[in-house]
């Protein structure tokens, strides 16, 4: 077994300012400090994620995240073997400021830089909370990401499908915006759903006779919008119990349309590689009691068995970062100064490149 090193991830590529320190080897690796640095308050005024004020908050945090992830892990950078950092994709300004961070800390104490793939950190999670082995199907569903993944070896990945426009985490932050309930609006989309009736609203479930794995959410933001004014127009304000009834119906679609589309994805997956040994779930939207379940449910279904890691390493965490950098380390896979930010950066690098942008930066 591969001798245990320690490695530092650093963290910036949307709103959380991350850093962790993680050890071991590529088969028994533990999260030694995760620190997680938020920046809800400082976007909150603008229903959005703004990237300059991200990366402001970034550069000045990512000192601080730094230090705290080694005092908490007790240990010195003369302790640490290599320093992970994200270098792609995402808002640009943010990602730069934690790769020059960690560009600084490698010149400064002669340690090897290596670069990684925010989506890889996700998509190679389940090996790190659950150590299920390779090839296994990734749903990432994030505020900015929704992507099925068949993942094959730390670098090789095959994007079987995903959404064509908004991510599922902004579907449900832009439904809490237009139904006037607070940011992030998935929780909040969730709790007021617990009391509504799924069937009050007939919302639209679309691309679900294509047999392809890819999604689309715009158009289910644009229905609950005409719905709420609808609403308004008949009862002169949104009443509280309807408005229930209305994320319920959202939450269904949106629901429906993930669980019925990993069903296909499954099928994609083990057309190409029939040992699939888990479906794994990651992103922040994997929170969501009501599409877990039916996830859960649809596993069992299929007779497959379903991962999903501990919310804290679901959502954006520099853990995850530093995981990928000690598999890539075992590889010998380190980057040099030339390393670059890149706001694009498809882990698929033969999938054709989805165009447009979501409220938490490029789509990959
Ligand atoms: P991430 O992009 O992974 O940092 O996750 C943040 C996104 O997850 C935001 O768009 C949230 O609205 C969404 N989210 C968080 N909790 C939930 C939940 N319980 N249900 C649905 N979406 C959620
Ligand atoms: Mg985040």
């Amino acid at each position: 077994m591969t001798k245990p090193v320690t490695i530092l991830g650093i963290e910036s590529s949307c709103d959380d300012t991350a850093a962790a320190v993680v050890r071991g080897n590529a088969h028994d690796a533990r999260v030694v400090s995760n620190v997680v640095f938020g920046q809800t308050e400082a976007h909150a005024a603008f229903g959005g994620v703004v990237p300059e004020i991200a990366a402001r908050a970034h550069a000045e945090k990512i000192d601080r995240a730094v230090e705290d992830a080694l005092n908490q892990a007790n240990i010195t950078l003369d302790q640490i073997d290599a320093i992970a950092v994200t270098a792609g994709p995402g808002l640009v300004g943010g990602v730069l400021a934690g790769v020059m961070c960690a560009k600084g800390l490698s010149l400064a104490k002669g340690l090897p830089l290596i670069g990684v793939n925010h989506l890889a950190g996700h998509a190679l999670t389940p090996q790190l909370t659950d150590q299920i082995e390779f090839p296994y199907l990734m749903l990432l569903v994030s505020g900015g990401h929704c992507q099925f993944l068949l993942v094959e070896s730390h670098d090789t990945y095959t994007r079987l499908g995903g959404t064509i426009d908004d991510a599922p985490g902004e579907a449900f932050d832009k439904t809490a915006r237009i139904l006037g309930l607070p940011q992030p609006g998935g929780p909040a989309v969730e709790t007021a759903a617990l009391h509504g009736n799924e069937r009050a609203f007939a919302l639209p479930r679309p691309l679900l006779h294509r047999d392809d794995c890819n999604m689309s959410f715009s158009g289910l933001k644009t229905a609950v919008l005409r719905a709420r004014d609808d609403i308004i127009a008949e009862h002169s304000g949104l009443p509280t119990g309807i408005r229930s009834d209305l994320c319920a119906s959202f939450q269904a679609a949106l629901r429906d349309v993930l669980i019925a589309k990993t069903r296909k994805a499954m099928v994609a997956a083990r057309a190409k590689a029939p040992a699939i040994t888990a479906l794994a779930v990651a992103g922040g939207v994997a929170a969501n009691g009501s599409i877990r379940t039916g996830l859960e449910a649809l596993c069992a279904e299929i007779d497959t068995k379903f991962v999903a890691p501990p919310l804290s390493l679901c959502t954006d965490n520099a853990a995850m970062i530093a995981f990928v950098g000690l598999l890539k380390f075992e590889h010998g896979q380190v980057d040099d100064m030339s390393l670059s930010a890149r706001p694009r950066w498809p882990l698929d690098q033969t999938s054709p490149t989805l165009l447009g942008s979501g409220k938490k930066g490029a789509k990959a």
